[in-house]
C-alpha cells in the first residue's frame, strides 16, 4: 500500500490526441506544466502524519487542502465530529452552479499510519513512481483532485458546475454512522460520485464494484420421529434449508461477478 502512484494524472498523457477536444489538450497542458508544484505538494502532505486518531495531523493535512480549494473559489468548511467519537473531523469544498451534473469528488485525509509507527516519508522512486506513508492510500488521489481542478480553473472550465469535494478524515477506522450522516445527504444530493483512490493498478478506472450483504435463512418444519420423515412429517427442516440454496445455486450460480456463501 505504500507503493505510491499519484499519476493518474499521467495516465491521461496516454489518450490518443486526436480524440481530444482543444480544452481537454488545454487541461492536459495545463496538468503537465504544475507536475513540479504537484508533486511538491505531494510531498508536503505525505510528509505530515495523519494516522486516523492523529487527529491534529488529519487537520493539519486537511488545512493545506483546504487552502488549494479556496483558491479555486470553492467555499470550504469543517465538519466537526462530537468528542466521544474521537476523530478529526472532515473538509467538504463546494461550488454552486446550473452547468453540467452535480459532481461529488471523494477523499480521505487519513492513514492507516498511525504516529506510533515509523515514520517513511515521501521518497521518489522513479519520475513517476514514489513511496511513503499514505502517497497511494491516499494522498495521491487527493492530490490528483487538486491538481485537475486547479487545471480546469486555469481553463476557466469550472465556471457554472456543482461539485462538492469531500475528504473524510475516518476512512481508514470510521467513527460509525454519526460520521457518515453528513456524508451520505450531500451524496444524496449530486448526480455523479467519482472516487479518488486507487483502483486495479495505474491507467485504470474502476466503473463498478460489488457490494456485500448478509443474509439469514430461517426456515420451519413439524418437528417428530426421524423414522417419519418423507411420511406424515414431510420433509424437514434440513432438507427444505438445502432445498432453498440448492435453489440460489441453480439459479444464480452463473450470474457473473455474484458470489455467495451459505456459510
Ligand atoms: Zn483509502
Amino acid at each position: 500500500m505504500k507503493q505510491a502512484f499519484f499519476l493518474l494524472l499521467m495516465a491521461s498523457y496516454g489518450v490518443s490526441a486526436q480524440s481530444l477536444s482543444k480544452p481537454e489538450t488545454a487541461v492536459i497542458a495545463t496538468v503537465k506544466k504544475q507536475m513540479p508544484e504537484t508533486e511538491a505538494f505531494l510531498e508536503k502532505v505525505v510528509n505530515i502524519n495523519s494516522g486516523t486518531l492523529n487527529k491534529e495531523g488529519v487537520r493539519q493535512v486537511g488545512k493545506l487542502m483546504s487552502d488549494e480549494f479556496d483558491k479555486l473559489g470553492f467555499k470550504t468548511e469543517w465538519v466537526t465530529l462530537p468528542d466521544s467519537l474521537n476523530r478529526a473531523g472532515h473538509l467538504v469544498a463546494t461550488r454552486q452552479g446550473k452547468k453540467g451534473k452535480k459532481l461529488f469528488l471523494i477523499g480521505h485525509l487519513d492513514t492507516v499510519f498511525e504516529k506510533s509507527l515509523p515514520m517513511e516519508p515521501f521518497t521518489r522512486v522513479n519520475d513517476s513512481t514514489a513511496s511513503g506513508q499514505g502517497v497511494a492510500d491516499m494522498k495521491g488521489g487527493d492530490v490528483v483532485v487538486i491538481a485537475a481542478l486547479k487545471a480546469l480553473h486555469a481553463q476557466k472550465l469550472l465556471d457554472d458546475t456543482s461539485i462538492t469535494i469531500y475528504f473524510t478524515g475516518d476512512e481508514e477506522s470510521s467513527g460509525g454512522a454519526e460520521s457518515r450522516r453528513d456524508f451520505i445527504e450531500r451524496a444524496k444530493k449530486c448526480d455523479i460520485a467519482l472516487a479518488f483512490e486507487t483502483a486495479q493498478g495505474l491507467s485504470s478506472v474502476t466503473t463498478g464494484r460489488r457490494g456485500s450483504s448478509g443474509w439469514t435463512l430461517n426456515v420451519k418444519a413439524r418437528t417428530g420421529h426421524s423414522s417419519r420423515i418423507f411420511s406424515d412429517l414431510g420433509y424437514g427442516a434440513i432438507y427444505e434449508a438445502v432445498r432453498i440454496l440448492n435453489e440460489f445455486r441453480r439459479t444464480l450460480g452463473q450470474e457473473q461477478y455474484l458470489t455467495f456463501n451459505p456459510a
